[in-house]
């Protein structure tokens, strides 16, 4: 049997039809295809699907079908944070037409007296954060036992940010629920164990088409240390266009700072988040930056979680992330919904590593390139710097090359004299090798700049050495 492609062979709802009409979608992204039939005929859900795929419509039209706009909570939605049950709602209300009903989104930071106003009025379905739903049943605003439609969104980040007893002990009270759809992007083992606990003989649905779903992403590393950093996020900004968009990940909060301040004493208008700041500012700061007023987003990755912006089209790993499932995480930030994106990592000599564990994990690709040239007219963001400590081996040894032949020197002459015009200790002098007319000689790092500006003002038996670093 062929799967039916078209929102409109489905026979759906009138004023869900309309609104998917009014909004331009031609036809259901796969997970959609999927989940939503199996869905609409009440049946339990464990979804995968990765970021940008369509879920929210995914659970949200089988929903909107089983509501009636008749001002009691039949269904409740739970996701991570508050912009994404923000989205959600949006998203729902959107898709529901005329249908009329009435949406509650619950979370936490704003005006308590407000929400229970709304929630007291009589609402027909609530999207909310999981803190704040507890919060409000609490407080007798709303009444789990009698919602019948639970759908847990992004399972794997409530996970990650410490939610699951919040969420189990909002599923304990749901006692009258008869259908459960949970949606994850990843599938950790506390999720599975999850979907096996709140669901009942659930259909698992994936999106399989990994072609069509895997955005467009190119990736590269930058070979690069700490103090070129900035010199080559230079250049990748410098080959974005007016509408591109950058998100930059940094390991720390004190990270995100420095480098949003560098940025700006630099003229590049960032904004940056972490997960401290104030709601209301993390709001504030994310609508600037979706609104496109700002082109540049710099994050953690705790605060970057729920981040659900369209336009970003370059992802850059200011810091490499420890995990492998972050890197999946954040460079999943951009090339949503089939447009393009890029996605560029720093990495040291050292961490080159935990790179290759990272394409490893996931079957990619992640080639080590140049930095990019600068347009025409373009500016650095900062000089780049010699960078000793990428340039030294494993060993922390730099090589130097001296116009010198085999014929004027030997080894051991040449060591001891460099050790003694340069008044340095022996093991800062490692391998000489002497060839026809130059002679490698290796230097400990540390005083390689040192020992390259001893050499060029001395003579070695009345000849010039020209003393160079090999890269
Ligand atoms: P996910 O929850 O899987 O990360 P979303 O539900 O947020 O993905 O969808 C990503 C984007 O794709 C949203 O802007 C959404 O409006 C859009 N979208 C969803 N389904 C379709 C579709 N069938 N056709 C076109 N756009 C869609
Ligand atoms: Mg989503």
């Amino acid at each position: 049997m062929m799967t039916k492609r078209r929102f409109i062979d489905w026979g759906l709802e009138k004023e869900v039809s309309e609104a998917i009409q009014e909004l331009g979608w031609d036809e259901p992204t796969e997970i959609q295809v999927e989940a939503i039939p199996v869905a609409r005929r009440g049946e339990d859900i464990v979804g995968q699907a990765r970021t940008g795929s369509g879920k929210t419509a995914a659970f949200g039209i089988p929903i909107i079908e089983s509501c009636k706009p008749e001002r009691t909570v039949q269904a409740l939605i739970l996701c991570p944070t508050r912009e994404l049950a923000v989205q959600v709602a949006d998203e729902i209300g959107t898709l529901q037409g005329k249908k009329g009903l009435a949406i509650a989104t619950v979370y936490g930071g704003t005006d308590i007296e407000k929400q229970s106003k709304i929630l007291n009025s009589g609402v027909d379905l609530i999207v909310g954060t999981p803190g704040r739903v507890i919060d409000m049943t609490k407080r007798g605003h709303i009444e789990l036992p009698k919602i019948g439609i639970f759908c847990l969104d992004e399972a794997d980040r409530m996970l990650d940010m410490g939610f699951f007893p919040d969420v189990l002990w909002i599923v304990e009270k749901m006692t009258e629920r008869r259908q459960t759809l949970l949606f994850s992007a990843t599938f950790p083992q506390e999720v599975l164990d999850a979907a096996e606990e709140f669901t009942r003989d659930p259909t698992h649905v994936m999106s399989e088409d990994l072609e069509v779903e895997v955005p467009e992403i190119d990736q590269f590393a930058i070979k690069v240390g700490r103090i070129n950093k900035m010199w080559a996020l230079g250049r990748i900004i410098g080959n974005m266009s007016d509408r591109d968009q950058m998100l930059i990940f940094t390991n720390t909060k004190r990270m995100v700072d420095m480098l949003d301040e560098r940025l700006g004493r630099q003229g590049v208008d960032s904004v940056s988040l972490h997960g401290d700041m104030a709601q209301n500012k993390r709001e504030r700061i994310l609508d600037q930056f979706k609104d496109g007023g700002k082109r540049i987003l710099v994050a953690t990755d705790v605060a970057a979680r729920g981040i659900d912006v369209d336009g970003i089209t370059h992802v850059v790993n200011y810091d490499l992330p420890d995990e492998t499932e972050s890197y999946v995480h954040r460079i999943g930030r951009t090339g949503r919904m089939g447009r393009s994106g890029q996605a560029w990592s720093f990495v040291s000599g050292q961490e080159i590593g935990m790179l290759d564990k990272i394409a490893n994990t996931w079957g990619m690709s992640i080639p080590i390139v140049e930095a990019p040239e600068l347009p025409d007219g373009g500016k650095e963001l900062s000089k780049q710097k010699e960078d000793w400590d990428e340039l030294s081996d494993s060993f922390g040894m730099v090589t130097v090359c001296l116009s010198l032949g085999k014929k004027e020197a030997n080894k051991f002459a040449l060591s001891e004299w460099i050790v003694r015009e340069a008044r340095v200790p022996d093991v800062t002098i490692g391998e000489i090798s002497l060839g026809e007319s130059e002679t490698t000689v290796e230097v400990h790092v540390k005083k390689a700049s040192y020992v390259i500006d001893v050499l060029k003002s001395r003579k070695f038996g009345g000849r010039k050495l020209n003393p160079s670093l090999v890269n």
